[in-house]
């Protein structure tokens, strides 16, 4: 029984080197992906359910690794949180995502926004202010063409703080989003203080808004404190026509899911800024 336990113990230990082994692997890899370009965007539409047109997108990040192949943000994003990359590769996402938002400008769609998002760490940066202010100078963009989103987690954590930076942000004429509402523990009664423009229902709620009368009624309630605080509310996640419909009847103001459109490279999209969908 001894042997055994050893033997357990050896296993466990290897499985543990193996997986240090793999994180300073990936992080190597990480930091090598941001010079040699292997960094990459996709956009994911965003639709007015008035009109019905696309208004936005939301920024997606991907990583076509030499080592590891095609990779996925829950793949690699929290090791660069961890290990500070999300700082170089935050600001090389925001400053591609402006250069695209200010060609789209220049192709005929000014109003057409596009959504990044934003780290916790990205957030706390000293300069992080500064810095957007100086990527939007550089890039032309206009400032109301872009948005960023943060989870609820990232905004309640040093609330004081944050709402000056929100602030910062709010005077450079950003749009400001709240991403993955209802996940976290904010206080509705708080998001009064928050200069957001806009939430985003997490897609945990719309998965079951066409069958659960409990998700719909949050649903509704979200929406009708968001209007009284005259915020937008967008619904992520939107899969299927029921929970489409459901939203609109609801008075959602806009939507994102892969019922609609996948997320995909900016050129895929461009003969449908503007445009209604067809669903
Ligand atoms: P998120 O901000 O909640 O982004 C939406 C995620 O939901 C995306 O996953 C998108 O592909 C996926 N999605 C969109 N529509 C649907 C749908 O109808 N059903 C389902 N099941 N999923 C849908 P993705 O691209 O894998 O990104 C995952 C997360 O990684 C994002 O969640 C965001 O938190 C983070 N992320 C992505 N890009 C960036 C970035 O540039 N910077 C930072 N800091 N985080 C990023
Ligand atoms: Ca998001
Ligand atoms: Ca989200
Ligand atoms: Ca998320």
């Amino acid at each position: 029984a001894k042997s055994e336990g050893r033997g357990r113990f050896r296993f466990f230990s290897e499985e543990m080197n193996h997986k240090i082994l793999h994180r300073v692997a990936l992080e190597n890899a990480l930091r090598q992906g941001l010079e040699r370009g292997e960094f990459f965007l996709h956009y994911q539409p965003q639709w007015d359910l008035r009109t019905n047109r696309m208004v936005g997108a939301e920024v997606l990040l991907r990583w076509q690794s030499a080592d590891f192949g095609l990779m996925l943000p829950s793949e690699f994003i929290s090791l660069t949180e961890d290990s500070g990359l999300i700082l170089g590769i935050g600001e090389w996402v925001l400053r591609s995502a402006c250069q695209q938002a200010r060609l789209w400008a220049r192709q005929g769609h000014p109003e057409f926004r596009v959504a990044v998002n934003v780290s916790s760490k990205q957030l706390k940066q000293q300069d992080f202010v500064a810095m957007l202010n100086q990527v939007i100078l550089e890039t032309g963009v206009d400032p109301k063409s872009l948005e960023l989103e943060f989870t609820e987690s990232v905004i309640m954590e040093n609330a004081e703080r944050t709402i000056e930076t929100l602030e910062a942000l709010k005077d450079m004429g950003v749009q400001l989003s709240i991403d993955d509402f209802g996940t976290g523990y904010s206080s509705l009664n708080y998001l009064k203080h928050f200069p957001v423009d806009r939430i985003k229902i997490d897609r945990s709620f719309v998965a079951d808004v066409s069958r659960s009368t409990d998700d719909a009624a949050i649903v509704e309630a979200i929406i009708t404190m968001a209007q009284s605080l005259s915020l937008k509310v967008l619904a992520e996640g939107v899969e299927n026509s029921d929970q489409l419909h459901h939203l609109s009847q609801l008075g959602c103001d806009e939507v994102q899911g892969f019922y609609l459109a996948m997320p995909m490279p900016a050129d895929a999209l461009e003969g449908s800024l503007g445009r209604e969908h067809g669903r």
